[in-house]
């Protein structure tokens, strides 16, 4: 069974800089592999300072007739941008999958998400029309949102077209210029937005994209006449970002990973929470900030775990669950499941030698793993171990079970699976995470409620998307003006 279109050709990626396609300065590249088929799909430049200055540069340029546009006629191109990827979603959802490992609805869903944040971003001209007020006789305060400039965004592997839109739909709505460094295990599909923001009629330059690892993204974010910065991946180098730009003064907001707590209660509806728990943790493959990664069991809930071990069982590789992203991942996650079993953990599925599905035999799979009885102390229940495996810890009460929440050191998610309305109530007072959820197993908040969580999952203030992510984007100019009738001429009397 077929469950990706594979180009005939191997894609060969360049940067968009100033309305151009270019190759890296150095001409160096480096392969993007399919997860799905462990082969050679296309070649991505790595860029270098020099390539990073001509993309500011321009961006830089373009942004000085950009922001003078009024917000009606930028929103209009947007609203192109959105129709062409519409029509052409087949095409992302393919590319998308075939280079992030996910199956095709994973990756149509995540092309419709982003596309309800440029929904948002469209609504702006009919929502910000700031605010003005006689403050006394004859002054009047008047505030106006700005944009800050050319902006970055630096985006991770596991949503190659979402997580980009998050970020640039409203950057580029509210007049900053943008430069986004998307991945550079998936920058097929950064390919494809590129090529349909030109084709919708941005300027060129309001949009550039330029590929590259670590150096890149740091030649971005040191480059003087970069003001805002948006960053999602690890926490590791989402701090090292944050801490880079805001040294500087650029503004930053850089959203890294998650260990994201489930807890379900004996008074769990069993028809809700064992596809919500399943869904959440191997939806992706696991590879998802907002994966449930650990379970905490509050009291007698082994008729929920059977159902959960049986239901996660029957995940068919392929058609229900997609690939990790590469076989250097893959090997990372079966030594961390071997670890867990070395120090105590019952394996109670084991996903670490599954059959390929028919004609993939050399992606990289893994199946659905999951391991009771761990303590919380134990590294499978507080690293992000990002892949298709669930640790669960039993814990007496919902005490213990908020303790553990509160220790963790990532703040994204946390769901309880209950019928008890008090005790959803109290575990959303008590959590300490920024996105709860209740017999909800992936507590997303949709538009136009922001996308953010707390403690190492984030660095900077407020959240991306919807109506943080336009304070992130913008400043506020406050004008005060004086007029008073002060003249004697008789035309003014
Ligand atoms: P990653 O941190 O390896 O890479 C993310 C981006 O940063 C890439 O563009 C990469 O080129 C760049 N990068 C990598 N190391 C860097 C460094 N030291 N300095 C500067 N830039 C660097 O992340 P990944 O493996 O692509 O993605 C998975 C991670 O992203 C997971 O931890 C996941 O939880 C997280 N994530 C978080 C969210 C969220 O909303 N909080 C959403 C999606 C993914």
């Amino acid at each position: 069974m077929k469950l990706v279109d594979v180009p005939a050709a191997t894609i060969r990626c360049r940067n968009l800089i100033a309305g151009e396609w270019r190759d890296a300065s150095s001409g160096e590249t480096r392969d993007v592999v399919s997860p799905y088929t462990g082969s050679v799909v296309g070649t991505v430049p790595m860029s270098s300072a020099s390539d990073v200055a001509a993309a500011v540069e321009s961006a830089h340029h373009a942004w000085q007739s950009w922001r003078r546009t009024p917000l009606k006629e930028r929103t209009q191109l947007l609203f192109r941008y959105r129709e062409i990827l519409l029509r052409d979603l087949d095409l992302l959802s393919h590319r998308a999958a075939l280079e992030a490992g996910k199956t095709v609805e994973e990756a149509r869903a995540g092309i419709m998400k982003g596309i309800e944040v440029a929904e948002f971003a469209l609504s702006l001209q009919n929502l910000d029309d700031g605010g003005a007020l006689e403050v006394s006789r004859g002054v009047t305060c008047e505030v106006r949102r700005e944009p800050l400039g050319v902006c970055v965004g630096i985006t991770p592997f596991n949503f190659p077209a979402m997580v980009p839109m998050w970020l640039y739909p409203i950057a580029v709505t509210l007049g900053n210029a943008f430069i986004l460094k998307p991945s550079e295990k998936v920058p097929l599909t950064a390919v494809l937005q590129a090529e349909r923001m030109l084709e919708a009629g941005f300027p060129k330059g309001v949009f550039s994209l330029v590929h590259g690892g670590r150096e890149t993204v740091e030649a971005l974010v040191d480059h003087p006449l970069v003001a805002g910065v948006g960053f999602v991946g690890s926490s590791g180098a989402a701090r090292a970002v944050y801490t880079r730009a805001s040294n500087r003064g650029a503004r930053a907001l850089c959203l890294g990973g998650a260990k994201n707590v489930l807890m379900i209660t004996p008074d769990a509806d069993p028809d809700v929470t064992i596809p919500g728990v399943v869904a959440s943790f191997t939806g992706c493959a696991g590879q998802r900030c907002m994966a449930a990664s650990l379970l905490v069991a509050v009291g007698d809930v082994d008729h929920l775990i059977d159902g959960i071990v049986e239901r996660a069982s029957q995940v068919r590789l392929g058609r229900d669950m997609g690939a990790i992203i590469d076989h250097g991942a893959r090997e990372r996650i079966v030594h961390d499941i071997d670890r867990a079993v070395a120090e105590g953990a019952k394996l109670r599925l084991d996903g670490r030698a599954p059959e390929a599905p028919e004609g993939y035999a050399q992606g990289a799979w893994l199946g659905p793993t999951i391991l009771d009885h761990a303590r919380a102390d134990m590294e499978c229940a507080t690293k992000e171990l990002f892949g298709p495996v669930i640790t669960i810890v039993r814990v007496k009460n919902l005490e213990e079970a908020l303790a553990i929440e509160a220790s963790g050191t990532y703040g994204n998610a946390c769901s309880v699976f209950t019928s008890s309305g008090a005790v959803a109530r109290h575990v959303a007072d008590r959590a300490t995470s920024g996105m709860i959820g209740v017999n909800v197993g992936v507590p997303v908040p949709r538009e136009p409620f922001s996308f953010g969580g707390t403690k190492t999952s984030r660095y900077g203030a407020g959240d991306v998307t919807g109506r943080q992510g336009v304070e992130h984007w913008s400043w506020l100019k406050k004008i005060t003006t004086k007029w008073q009738m002060q003249g004697d001429a008789t035309w003014m009397s």
